[in-house]
Parts: structure tokens; C-alpha cells; sequence
């Protein structure tokens, strides 16, 4: 069983102390399914991989960053032997992601074809608490924390399956759950599945809630559950409900005047290498300019601090909040 004080990362348990400046949501590779079957069509190139990672950990460190998770779901391309060896390689702090996407995006064939004869939330359950415990695949590789993820406007049945493994995965073994909402919805009704299914609230990180960065109340509705919020998708600007950083900022300093800085996460969900054939072109598309792993250092802790905040305001936001992910008071 596991120790539900420390945080294991690719290379193993550390305090969570140790974490440092922690990104939540990254990604070093992502595919969506599919692009194993297009592989006639593209060559995988590990080593230009391990290239990209190394640049995109230059990026991290030249503003503090000392620890990554890799929210890649099992079913979007993830790779523990290969996050491994980046951590290695750059020492840098990456933890794994147990989970399954949306049903839209994700690969729910597999489970939904299940679910026709046997208990899915049972057999996810066995799955997310193994590769927490004990590894991926035979690899010895421990994932660290799980993602769950639900459609806009709606949880689908799957979805719901794929939550209520996560909030029985997480009494076991004490993992953290991150989420992915879609448009800027269903951040309540994914939190409360969560919690009714036994989840920590304080182990819980309703994700890319930035994208309702206008909507007070919807923030709020979330935040009385007692879970904390991401603002995860920094640097993209009207990609997602017309939201710009500079939103983003106002809307976190106002949810830290009303008191709830200690639950708010940031980070980009950047993607630094596609899996599958070449996806430049998704960085030429309007919003994309700015949205990478830079951002935070160069634009949003400066803007935080026009706006008024201390640096220990910021560090409690990129440095302190992640740990009490670990340290609660249950
Ligand atoms: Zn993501």
C-alpha cells in the first residue's frame, strides 16, 4: 500500500515538500486516439521527444519550476517509461497521471464495450489503485495522481463510471484527483459526483475553470463544495468562451480577496509534442501565439504583481497550494 504523505513521481516517493513550483496540468507529448492508427503516416522519434522535453524544462526552470504533472490519460498516448526518462534526464520533478478523457475525445470503446457484462467502476477502481501502488504495466512506474474529465453541458454514464473509480481509487491510495471540464461547464455537477462518491474535497482540483473567467457565481458554486479550482489553460486567449489572460488574473485576484487563494492552481495544459503526424499547424491557429509553458513566468506573475499581489501571494499559489494536496488533515 502506499504512504499517503508523499508524492510519487516518475523516479519515486518525495515530501511534498520537495515539490517546489509546481505546474498542475502539462503535458510533454499527448496523442488523441487515433494516432496509433495513422502510424503508416508518421515515424515516432523518441529522441526528438527527450529534445522537446529538454527545451520545454529550460522554460520551466528559468522561472522556479521544479515539478511537472504530466496529465496525460491513459488513453491519450501516455507513457511512463518516457516521462521517466525526461525526469532523469533534466531532473526534473514529473508526476504521472492515472484517468481516462472525455468521452467525445478519449477512447471510451473500450470500457463502454465492458460495462455490457462487467463493473466498470470496479474494474477502473483495480486499475488507477494498481497503477498507483505498484506500477504501469509491469513497468515498476507509479503514477502519482488521477484525472477524470466530463463532456460540455453533460456527464455521461461513462464519465460518471470513470469519476466514481477515481473517488474510490483515492480512498485507498489518498491520490489527488484533477479534472478536465469542457467550455466551462459542468465544474459543480462534476465536483458534488465527486464528493458523493466519497472523494477529499481537499484532494480535489476542478480543472480549466478559467474558462469562465467572467462568471463569479459559476467559481463560487464550485469553490463552497471546498475543492480547489485550476486556471489551467493560461496563455490561450479566446480560444476557450472569449477569455483572455489578462481576465484570468483579474478573476483570480478577485477569488483571492474574497479569501480562497489557498485553492487556486495555475498552469497552461500545454502540449510540447503531438503525437501522430506533424500538428504545427495547430500553433499557427488565432489564440495559440502565447499559449506554452513560458507564460506563467513571463506574463502572469509579473501581471499578479501589477495587479497587487505579494510574491508570497504568488508563491502560495505556484508553490504552497500543491502541497496540502498531500498534507490534509484528515
Ligand atoms: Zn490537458
Amino acid at each position: 500500500m502506499s504512504d499517503m504523505s508523499v508524492v510519487t513521481t516518475v523516479r519515486g516517493a518525495i515530501d511534498p515538500d520537495d515539490l517546489g513550483r509546481t505546474l498542475v496540468h502539462e503535458h510533454f507529448f499527448f496523442g488523441y486516439p487515433g494516432h496509433d492508427g495513422d502510424r503508416t503516416m508518421w515515424h515516432y522519434d523518441e529522441q526528438e521527444i527527450v529534445d522537446v522535453a529538454g527545451t520545454v524544462v529550460d522554460k520551466m526552470r528559468a522561472y522556479g519550476v521544479r515539478t511537472m504533472f504530466d496529465l496525460t490519460p491513459n488513453d491519450c498516448g501516455r507513457d511512463v517509461v518516457l516521462l521517466k526518462r525526461i525526469s532523469e534526464q533534466y531532473d526534473m520533478h514529473v508526476v504521472a497521471t492515472s484517468g481516462y478523457y472525455y468521452e467525445g475525445e478519449g477512447a471510451a470503446s473500450y470500457f463502454k464495450f465492458r460495462s455490457l457484462f462487467s463493473d466498470i467502476v470496479k474494474e477502473l477502481t483495480e486499475l488507477y489503485v494498481t497503477e498507483l501502488t505498484e506500477g504501469v504495466a509491469g513497468t515498476g512506474i507509479r503514477t502519482g495522481v488521477m484525472k477524470v474529465a466530463t463532456s460540455a453541458g453533460t456527464i455521461t454514464d461513462y464519465e460518471k463510471a470513470t469519476i466514481q473509480a477515481a473517488a474510490a481509487a483515492q480512498q485507498i491510495t489518498g491520490a489527488p484527483i484533477l479534472t478536465h471540464t469542457s467550455h466551462g461547464t459542468m465544474g459543480p455537477e462534476q465536483a458534488r459526483l465527486l464528493l458523493d462518491s466519497g472523494a477529499d474535497p481537499a484532494k480535489v482540483v476542478i480543472g480549466h475553470m478559467c474558462e469562465r473567467s467572467h462568471d463569479i457565481a459559476y467559481q463560487l458554486d464550485v469553490l463552497r463544495l471546498g475543492v480547489g479550482i485550476a486556471f489551467d489553460r493560461i496563455g490561450g486567449t479566446r480560444m476557450f468562451n472569449d477569455v483572455t489572460d489578462d481576465d484570468r488574473m483579474d478573476m483570480v485576484v478577485n477569488l483571492m480577496d474574497r479569501g480562497f487563494g489557498d485553492r487556486i492552481f495555475l498552469s497552461h495544459d500545454s502540449v510540447n509534442h503531438w503525437k501522430g503526424r506533424d500538428a504545427s499547424g495547430f500553433h499557427k491557429l488565432p489564440g495559440t501565439e502565447n499559449w506554452g509553458i513560458h507564460r506563467i513566468g513571463e506574463y502572469i506573475i509579473p501581471g499578479l504583481l501589477e495587479r497587487g499581489l505579494s510574491q508570497d501571494d504568488v508563491d502560495g499559489l505556484l508553490n504552497d497550494n500543491v502541497k496540502h494536496l498531500w498534507k490534509t488533515g484528515a
